[in-house]
């Protein structure tokens, strides 16, 4: 899941009410009260059993309205302004309670991503392997960035990619059947082959490898 702004992950909300620290949780899609969108995809609600707000508001919606429900406390992303939900029960929201580690990895391996593609376009002109592997290797990747990354390994013809490539374990299998088709070519290009017993690459026409004096 790839989302737009998160810049919420950095923020740290505290109740008013209760001192303690707001939990993060997914929105809601559609505002409860008016039909529109919260316009933000997170919230900060404070999901504190014990907070003031959630234990009066159970009495004052009795009284209030007659039925068995309370308040929580509530805050946008980049606002310090309360808004009070209600809840019919005090697990409400606690599932929606977003993974703020899991989704910081995400959103750093997407920003990585994003800067290879990027970077796709001049790598050749810069002899920069760098981005195209980093696609190439990466399995949550887009399979259109990675196969346009795996295009340029001819062109890049640079062996140094052999190694990571192969020691990859890639989950699409014609991906990486791809990868060895090319480095199969850039070996015979470059006048080399991979030594069967120790895998360094010695010259195409060698009968004897220099590292491992397997003969062939
Ligand atoms: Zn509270
Ligand atoms: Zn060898």
């Amino acid at each position: 899941m790839l989302r737009r702004d998160l810049s919420f992950l950095d923020e740290k909300h505290i109740c008013p009410h209760c001192e303690q620290e707001m939990s993060c949780c997914e929105a809601p899609p559609v505002h409860v009260g008016d039909g529109l969108g919260w316009g933000s995809e997170a919230m900060f609600i404070c999901l504190n059993d014990s907070c003031s707000v959630f234990l009066r508001g159970w009495e004052s919606i009795e009284r209030q309205y007659g039925h068995h429900a309370s308040y929580r406390y509530m805050e946008l992303p980049r606002s310090k302004e309360g808004n009070y939900m209600m809840v019919g029960n005090k697990d409400a929201f606690k599932a929606s309670v977003i993974d703020r580690e899991e989704l910081q990895r995400q959103n750093h391996r997407f920003q990585k991503e994003k800067d290879a593609l990027s970077r796709l376009d001049s790598c050749v002109a810069e002899k920069n392997l760098e981005p195209v592997l980093c696609l190439i290797l990466d399995e949550a990747a887009s399979i259109a960035g990675r196969r346009k990354a795996i295009s340029l390994l001819a062109e890049l013809n640079d062996l140094s990619c052999i190694d990571p490539i192969r020691n990859h374990s890639f989950r699409d299998n014609a991906l990486q059947m791809e990868c060895n088709r090319i480095l199969d070519e850039l070996l015979k290009r470059n006048y080399k082959k991979e030594c069967p017993a120790c895998g360094e690459l010695v010259k195409q026409q060698a009968k004897k490898c220099m590292y491992c004096s397997e003969t062939f």
